[in-house]
């Protein structure tokens, strides 16, 4: 099956025309096919404009979401970037193409190794993942450029700011479990600033600086 028209369809409707205006993160949005990281039943369904299941409870994000954070973390191409929540692994892929390294932790393992043949398959040899806690983050490789967190946090885990260079910036969603405000936060000499993006709706952040796992 061709899925080009569909995907460049769901970029001109769902994204440039929702106000996306970084032309790298607009290209790269065309370039990688968010069917691969869907199962085979949900590959018709993949370019359109809502989350899909990626099983153990998790989701794949909307594209307009992915696109929305990924500009939020303003990336030219130098930088180390930490994400919070591989998930399927197509965010991971979107900032691969736009940063120098990745590295990204998720606690659920099934999910980070079918995210790993994936990201090999299309040749994202700069992504690390680990299969962690990533409410900690990843202390031993920061301070990082940027910070992607895809999941609900009740709050900004205090080991992410502290993990953020000056000068950087972390896209994160933070509010009630199933109901939360997007923030990019600036981190400079002074402290952070923080800028509202809109309303969404994550899967819960689980872990120590996150919800606490009552599964
Ligand atoms: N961006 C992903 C994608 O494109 O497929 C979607 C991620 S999904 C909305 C959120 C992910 O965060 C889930 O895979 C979940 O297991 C993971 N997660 C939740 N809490 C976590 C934590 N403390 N550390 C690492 N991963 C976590």
């Amino acid at each position: 099956m061709d899925f080009s028209r569909a995907i460049n369809r769901m970029v001109d409707e769902q994204i440039v025309s929702r106000g996306i205006k970084d032309l790298r993160v607009i290209e790269v949005m065309r370039e990688i096919s968010r069917h691969l990281f869907v199962e085979e039943a949900l590959r018709s369904q993949a370019y359109n404009d809502y989350p899909l299941p990626i099983g153990h409870g998790q989701t794949i994000s909307q594209p307009y979401m992915v696109a929305l954070m990924t500009e939020g973390l303003e990336l030219r191409g130098h930088e180390r970037v930490l994400e919070i929540g591989t998930g399927s692994g197509y965010q991971t892929a979107i900032l691969a193409k736009l940063a120098e390294k990745i590295y990204s932790i998720e606690r659920i393992s099934d999910l980070a190794s079918t995210a790993r043949k994936i990201l090999d398959e299309l040749n994202c040899f700069n992504v690390e993942i680990k299969i962690f806690d990533g409410t900690y983050g990843w202390k031993e490789k920061s301070p990082f450029d940027a910070i992607m967190v895809t999941a609900g946090a009740p709050e900004i885990p205090q080991p992410l700011v502290d993990q953020l260079a000056v000068g950087g910036r972390m896209v994160i969603p933070v509010g009630e479990a199933g109901l939360q405000d997007l923030f990019q936060v600036v981190r400079n000499k002074e402290g952070l600033i923080k800028k509202n993006l809109g309303g969404c709706r994550f899967v819960k952040l689980i872990g120590k600086y996150g919800w606490e796992d009552k599964d």
